[in-house]
């Protein structure tokens, strides 16, 4: 059956490479600098931007009319859990528990339906940071990237490497419960070995969680999966918690830290002046309340503040700050992409300007995950991931709540009035 296959091929390569779209945008903004362009023409060939200039010509029904539109590249999040979905109706909001109910294949299936909630709001970009059960994430990439389904360029780091227990409290009858959502690696050796069948099985970049037990990785630890991941061509991102942790992690070479409440500005410069970049996932006081919400309120206040204080140090030190949610709940109302979005209350808190905040969720994410000349723009030569909507973001960031317009790779998955 050779012929008929050449044939469906042939079908498909043609037209789609032959086509150009033309967009009239309204407003371009450009989140690097915060400045903006009126009415502009924006082509697209084969899935990249080939043109951006003045509006010139007449509009028909080619044209994809956004000229009341405000219009900008894809946004990132760049700590996001597609195949991981805590629902308290079944595990009490304890994502331990999640991972014992729920086997790796309808974690891939959440995960089809949060990386198409995620897109369809905007999202071109995801960076997914681990929890995907035995390897659900590079599953739900391979599904995106062939077009078997909608979905963010994604990032995958597969299973989360760290000390024994991870992040989990476990008991000695029953060690392997920790498995497959961790990856426990102790030492150089186990830690070498546990980088290299990551990147084998599809994990993109390498994730460690640094500091959640008593005893930590050392920089030496440390140090050997960021050589690894370096001769591999890519890199590690750090959970850390302490500050210990965040020290280590910065001394020995990581690209990023996440999370990192416990990081005075002392160690903030140490980052700075290391080219670390800060995935800092600003939790809200709702956001860290949402799986008990009979708990006591003024602890999870406590520590929203935290990370809003830790957000506007960084900032004031100009620290490579990047945008991610760490969004994990179930909530059917909502979406995936919504709760992401709720974290920048957090970012205005802290003072962020609304161009930072929007650079943050583009070029300086673009810069951290090393795709600066595929995507983290709108520019000519760069692929067509654009999105648009009613309102200014840089007047008021809420505006990306009502993002009506997605183009990824130059297809299109939303125009307004398509939900
Ligand atoms: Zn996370």
């Amino acid at each position: 059956m050779k012929f008929p296959h050449l044939l469906l091929l042939l079908l498909f390569a043609i037209p789609a490479q032959a086509q150009d779209t033309v967009i009239r945008a309204g407003t371009i903004i450009h989140p690097q600098d915060g400045s903006v362009s009126i009415d502009q023409k924006i082509t697209v060939t084969n899935g990249r931007i080939t043109a951006i200039e003045d509006w010139s010509g007449s509009m028909d029904d080619s044209v994809t009319d956004l000229s009341d539109r405000f219009v900008m590249t894809g946004l990132f999040d760049a700590h996001s859990h597609m195949a991981l979905v805590v629902d308290k109706r079944y595990d009490g909001g304890n994502y331990y528990v999640t991972g014992l109910l729920n086997p790796t294949a309808y974690r891939a299936v959440q995960g089809v339906a949060n990386a198409r909630n995620m897109l369809e709001s905007g999202f071109t970009v995801i960076r997914d940071i681990g929890n995907n059960g035995n390897y659900a994430d590079v599953a739900i990439k391979k599904g995106i990237d062939e077009g078997f389904i909608p979905g963010p360029h994604m990032e995958t780091s597969g299973r989360i490497i760290a000390p024994f227990g991870a992040q989990f409290h476990l008991q000695p009858e029953k060690p392997g419960l920790g498995n497959p959502e961790y990856f426990f690696a102790d030492g150089v050796v186990e830690i070498m070995k546990a980088v290299r069948e990551n990147l084998h099985f599809g994990a993109t970049f390498i994730k460690l969680v640094i500091d959640d037990q008593r005893y930590i990785y050392s920089v030496e630890e440390i140090r050997t999966a960021v050589r690894e991941a370096e001769l591999a061509g890519t890199y590690v991102s750090a959970h850390c918690w302490t500050e210990q942790g965040a020290r280590n992690a910065i001394a020995a070479g990581v690209r990023s830290i996440e999370h990192g409440p416990n990081m005075p500005d002392e160690v903030l410069q140490m980052a700075k002046d290391a080219g670390v970049f800060l995935v800092g996932t600003e939790f809200t006081t709702a956001g860290l309340a949402w799986a008990d919400p009979t708990a006591d309120i003024s602890a999870f206040e406590a520590e929203h503040l935290q990370f809003v204080d830790r957000l506007r140090r960084a900032y004031a030190l100009d620290l490579k700050i990047v945008y991610g949610s760490d969004a994990v709940f179930f909530d059917a109302e909502k979406g995936r992409a919504y709760e992401s979005f709720d974290v920048l209350h957090s970012w205005r808190e802290a003072g962020v300007s609304n161009a930072d905040q929007l650079k943050a969720m583009t070029s300086t994410a673009a810069d951290l995950m090393g795709m600066s000349d595929e995507r983290g723009a709108l520019a000519v030569g760069l692929r067509a991931d654009i999105i648009a909507m009613p309102a200014n973001p840089l007047d008021d960031t809420n505006a990306l709540y009502n993002i009506d317009y997605v183009m990824k790779d130059g297809t299109v998955y939303r125009h307004p009035g398509s939900h």
